[in-house]
């Protein structure tokens, strides 16, 4: 076969060879690298993806070439997996390939017997269960010894232990190359993004024996601390030890001086010395902060390998900012190498990994961050729990409106329901707060104030611990990393601004919300959801007396109580935002959301309103819909109602003209939801003219305001070209377009969206991740028609979406002015932007 004849099938790595990552894989290269630099690495050959490729298929390459190799060594090799991306994996490295009787025999000489019999024992099991794929458990009792060892191989298959190095080169390739290829391979390299057809190269080295005389043994060294990121060196050193095989007097070592017991820095300094410097010298010419593999024999020091060092994300990110501030990388380099959904780990309070888990279930990670506090069932055990100074996380069903107060006293929520878009994981990003949703395997007695999660049961009191960012409940106080908004976070996100196309803003609801927002720099205000600021005890009265007014009068006298409220709400927003633009969302939910849900609200109600509980009853039973979502909300409101919408344009006005004083003018943005029709555009506009007319003539104040339509329906999408005559702006909310593009409910799909994803239906949750074929479609066409009636529109996404990664990406390539998205969400979105920049 060609692939094997070819001079290129097995080569030498020099520093001058033609080795390359896609030909032979990322260990070969960085091997390269490693003797371009001049450390001391083993003799090594690299065989290239094609070869691996024609020896899985049943060719081998010409014996005599093995021969050469191994002969050379006159001792033993080590194979190595090499495929084009570390972290694709590989089968297991098979160390000390060649060793037989004879060199058993010479090692026993040079390295005393115990050596020799650990060495070749080590090999004749690797052989035994990765070759001739014999059961591991056979040789895993204990220490069985070399004669027993080689009985076992030769009982189990009949045949003597193979004594030719070179068949046993050629064994452990084929065997290496088959097992790339077999089924589950396969599946774990696509799950960590590698193509169906991943190229594997192998690596042989000559050993640099690990067991023997004096100084010896095997180790691995690093430069950085892999949770924090700060320079320390960590490692360990294995004294008499190669891989499992552990020679006499077997010993771990620390690497640097440790008070708690012997270090490699004591036992051989030179050693120790050399290491530190080829670390410095791989950090710069690699670029990377790497973990080396060394092996130490008889004090003379071999780098056999080097990987890129593991690192958490709040690791990633200062490294990468310290790359740079040392000269090594250029800033938009480091902004390309952070994940950026790493950097939301950062924002807020992290499981510890080093620390155990107990994990009694779990769910959609729907908001991140971690946070332990005791059990509670309700909003209202919720706020008594925070009056009484303790920490609590709200367990539910689902969450409602009503459950927002409970939701702020709370340090975490867990839902039984719900997907990334329902109530609960929407209001939680929000306000930063931990929350999984969607944790079908719990079941919740509130009644007995019991949750159920398998066979163990949790009382309310008790504590357990959300980590919002896996999505597992845990029970008890998990140990906790800060979070690590430092120097370093800062600095990527100057980078990133620099480099971004997009902008970024932020959905904020209160001034609290618009404070986060600016710590994050977000752009300005996308999404501020005004029916969010109705829910505290003294506008909640308010509000409801409103809704239960039934004649024009009474419904204006409580619209007069409110007025104020909001006004107020305005200015400060308009304040903290300090001349960025802020976009006022009217009124959108159906009204029942603001009635109480259960009888005993209902009394209260009642009580509050002064009317019999009958009256309150039968006028909540009237404003309840079959199907709310598609009901009267948003837009319909302001037709149906127009007086709510009346009132929050003048608030907004009045807001302008009062936060306008010091500084700047304030050019208010106000976004009508829901919409589907032109002519509801025009009904409302008219009106918002007029209050606009009103204000400016009872001021004598002048001011302007920016009228943009949320496209949420797709039949808003479809006719955004005539949306657009009226407006300044499009804002697509994805989170309602993804619902009626697909027919989906946002608060039940969490029902069965893994089993559709699991399945295949979609490929992804899609209120998570954008629909870039349907719902994007949708958002292109709709883009594309406002822009060809009105080339200079303002374009934005402000679903959930807006903070998503990938979907940002789609936006970008959609021509989205900006996104807007939760205010803890704008750091992950501003590297997103930037990365799509680059
Ligand atoms: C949307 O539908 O995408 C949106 C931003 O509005 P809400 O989530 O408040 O319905
Ligand atoms: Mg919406």
């Amino acid at each position: 076969m060609k692939a094997l004849t070819d001079p290129a099938a097995i080569i030498e790595i020099t520093a001058s060879a033609a080795v390359h990552t896609s030909t032979h894989g990322w260990r070969a290269k960085c091997l390269q690298r490693l003797i371009r630099m001049d450390l001391p690495v083993p003799p090594s050959f690299a065989l290239s993806a094609e070869a691996v490729r024609a020896i899985a298929a049943g060719h081998m390459p010409d014996r005599a070439r093995l021969a050469a190799i191994i002969e050379r060594a006159d001792g033993l090799v080590s194979v190595r997996p090499s495929a084009r991306d570390p972290a694709w994996g590989g089968p297991r490295t098979v160390l000390n390939v060649g060793i037989n009787r004879d060199r058993h025999a010479r090692l026993a000489q040079t390295r005393g017997k115990s050596a020799a019999d650990a060495l070749y024992q080590g090999f004749v099991q690797s052989y035994a269960v990765h070759v001739a794929r014999l059961d591991p458990d056979m040789f895993s009792d204990g220490d069985i010894g070399l004669d027993a060892t080689l009985r076992a191989y030769e009982d189990e298959t009949d045949e003597e232990f193979p004594q030719d190095p070179t068949r046993q080169l050629a064994e452990v390739l084929r065997s290496m190359a088959r097992a790339w290829d077999g089924p589950t391979a396969r599946l774990l390299r696509q799950a960590k993004g590698a193509p169906a057809i991943a190229p594997l190269g192998l690596v042989v080295q000559d050993m640099a024996l690990a067991i023997g005389p004096g100084v010896t043994g095997s180790g691995t060294i690093q430069f950085i601390d892999s949770v924090t990121g700060t320079p320390r060196i960590t490692g360990r050193f294995r004294g008499q030890t190669q891989g499992t095989a552990k020679g006499e007097g077997a010993e771990t070592l620390y690497l640097t001086r440790d008070p708690r017991g012997p270090s490699l820095e004591e036992a051989a300094p030179e050693v120790f010395a050399d290491l530190v410097r080829f670390g410095v010298a791989a950090r710069e010419r690699l670029r990377e902060e790497m973990q080396i593999e060394f092996v130490v024999s008889d004090g003379s020091l071999s780098i056999i390998d080097a990987v890129r060092t593991q690192r958490s994300s709040r690791a990633s990110v200062r490294t990468a900012v310290a790359l740079v501030r040392d000269g090594i990388i250029p800033p938009q380099e480091a902004l390309m190498r952070v994940e950026p959904r790493a950097l939301s780990d950062l924002l807020h309070h992290q499981v510890d990994p080093r620390a155990p888990r107990d994990v009694i279930t779990h769910g959609i990670n729907a908001s991140p961050g971690a946070a332990t506090g005791r059990i509670v069932f309700s909003a209202a055990a919720a706020q008594d729990a925070e009056a009484r100074g303790e920490r609590c996380v709200l367990v539910r069903r689902e969450t409602v409106p009503e459950d927002i107060r409970g939701m702020h006293a709370s340090v975490a929520v867990l839902t039984e329901r719900g997907g990334m878009t329902s109530h609960a994981a929407v209001i939680a990003r929000g306000i930063g707060l931990p929350c999984i949703v969607g944790a079908g395997g719990i079941q919740i007695d509130a009644r007995r104030r019991l949750l159920q999660a398998g066979n163990r049961q949790f009382r309310e009191g008790e504590v357990i611990t959300i980590d919002g960012t896996s999505g597992e409940v845990l029970a008890g106080a998990a140990e906790m990393l800060e979070p690590a908004l430092d120097g370093s976070f800062s600095q990527l996100l100057e980078w990133a601004d620099a480099e971004c196309r997009i902008k970024v803003r932020a959905n904020a609801d209160t001034p609290e919300d618009a404070r986060t927002a600016r710590t994050f720099n977000a752009q300005g205000i996308g999404l501020c959801r005004t029916e969010h600021m109705f829910f505290d005890d003294e506008r909640l009265p308010a509000m409801r007396e409103m809704i239960f007014a039934s004649r024009p009068e009474d419904r204006s006298l409580s619209l007069q109580r409110l007025l104020p409220m909001q006004r107020g709400d305005f200015t400060k927003l308009f304040e903290i935002m300090a001349g960025l633009p802020v976009t006022i969302r009217l009124f959108d939910p159906p009204l029942h959301e603001f009635l109480p849900h259960d009888r005993e609200g209902m009394r209260e109600l009642a009580e509050s309103l002064d009317l019999p509980l009958s009256d309150v009853t039968r006028r909540v039973q009237a404003l309840s819909e079959f199907n709310p979502m598609l009901g009267m909300r948003g837009v319909r409101l302001g037709i149906t109602v127009p007086e709510i919408y009346d009132m929050q344009a003048r608030a907004i006005f009045e807001a302008t003209i009062e936060a306008s004083h010091n500084g700047d003018p304030v050019v208010p943005e106000i976004m009508i939801p829901l919409v589907s029709a032109r002519r509801e555009v025009e009904l409302v506009k008219t009106r918002i003219d007029a209050v606009a007319a009103a204000v400016r003539n009872e001021t004598r104040k002048d001011f302007t305001y920016r009228l943009g339509v949320m496209v949420e329906t797709p039949r808003a999408a479809l006719r955004a070209g005539d949306i657009a005559e009226h407006t300044a702006f499009l804002s697509f909310g994805t989170n309602d377009l993804t619902q009626m593009t697909y027919g989906l409910s946002r608060d039940d799909a969490g029902r069965f969206m893994a089993t559709y994803v699991s399945q295949g239906v979609y490929s992804e949750d899609p209120f998570h991740i954008l629909d870039q074929e349907g719902v994007g479609e949708l958002v292109a066409i709709g883009a594309e028609r406002a822009r060809r009636r009105k080339p200079g529109i303002t374009i934005s996404v402000c679903g959930e979406h807006g903070g998503n990664p990938e979907s940002i990406a789609f936006c970008l390539r959609a021509g989205v002015n900006y996104v807007s998205c939760s205010p803890f969400r704008v750091p992950v979105a501003r590297l997103a932007a930037a990365q799509e920049s680059i």
